[in-house]
């Protein structure tokens, strides 16, 4: 496939950049977009990136970005958010979600937009389903079939728990394309109906190693852990 990717919003700090919250979508759309590249890629397919970095404002962050996605011939446009609103910053024990939008229901888009909530929220993120827009301005003006991904909460605790990038940008590459890059052999991943320790990223039961009062004590095993070769991360009860 031939695929355009890019980071809604300015960078962030700049005028027009994106959601605030317990994480900034300004980062976090960037390193989505960048870890997506390199797995399509890995993949063998040919991917644009169409993030804009200098827009004097909102109009022309979103002029600009259209100008770069329609200047190549694609399949699809893909355009990474984080979205707001949620207003849940200590945390509720549920998700906000994962949402996205094609310009409507004939979009060509339509199915990748599906699969991809389907995905995220695969992840354990809730689904908020495929939404319709004819006034977002990307879905709008741009040629190819296009779909705008706000991938969960800036502002949900919940949302940025569960939250990884890489596992986000896995979520949408396999959305996208039904694969994924394979991985070192230490994360080798599951085949349906197996189970590894450290296997598939979207899996829903996780391996627990270990439970600390010192957040010291959690950070030294993450680091052991990660030193091993092994994905670890910690969450806060
Ligand atoms: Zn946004």
């Amino acid at each position: 496939m031939k695929i355009n990717v890019h980071a809604g919003h300015n960078p962030a700090g700049k005028i027009a950049c994106g959601a605030v919250g317990l994480i900034n979508e300004s980062i976090e759309n960037r390193r989505i977009t960048e870890e997506m590249i390199s797995q399509l890629r890995q993949l063998g397919h040919t991917v644009y990136n169409c993030t804009v970095d200098n827009g004097t404002g909102q109009a022309d962050v979103l002029k600009k970005i259209v100008a770069k996605c329609n200047a190549h011939a694609v399949d699809l446009d893909v355009s990474i958010h984080f979205n707001s609103g949620a207003a849940d910053p200590t945390g509720n024990q549920k998700t906000t979600g994962v949402e996205t939008f094609v310009y409507s229901s004939s979009s060509k888009a339509m199915p990748y937009a599906e699969k991809v909530c389907q995905m995220i929220s695969s992840l354990g993120f809730q689904n908020r389903g495929v939404k319709y827009s004819q006034t977002l301005y990307v879905l709008k003006n741009t040629k190819a079939p296009s779909m705008l991904i706000e991938c969960c909460f800036v502002d949900d605790k919940d949302d940025v728990q569960l939250y990884n990038y890489r596992n986000m940008a896995s979520a949408i590459v396999y959305a996208i394309t039904g694969a994924r890059v394979s991985k070192p052999a230490e994360t080798e991943e599951a085949k349906p109906g197996e189970e590894t320790p450290v296997g598939d990223k979207d899996a829903r039961y996780r391996v627990q190693i270990g439970a600390y009062s010192e957040k010291s004590n959690a950070e030294a095993m993450k680091k052991k852990l990660k030193d091993a070769g092994f994905e670890a991360f910690i969450i806060q009860a």
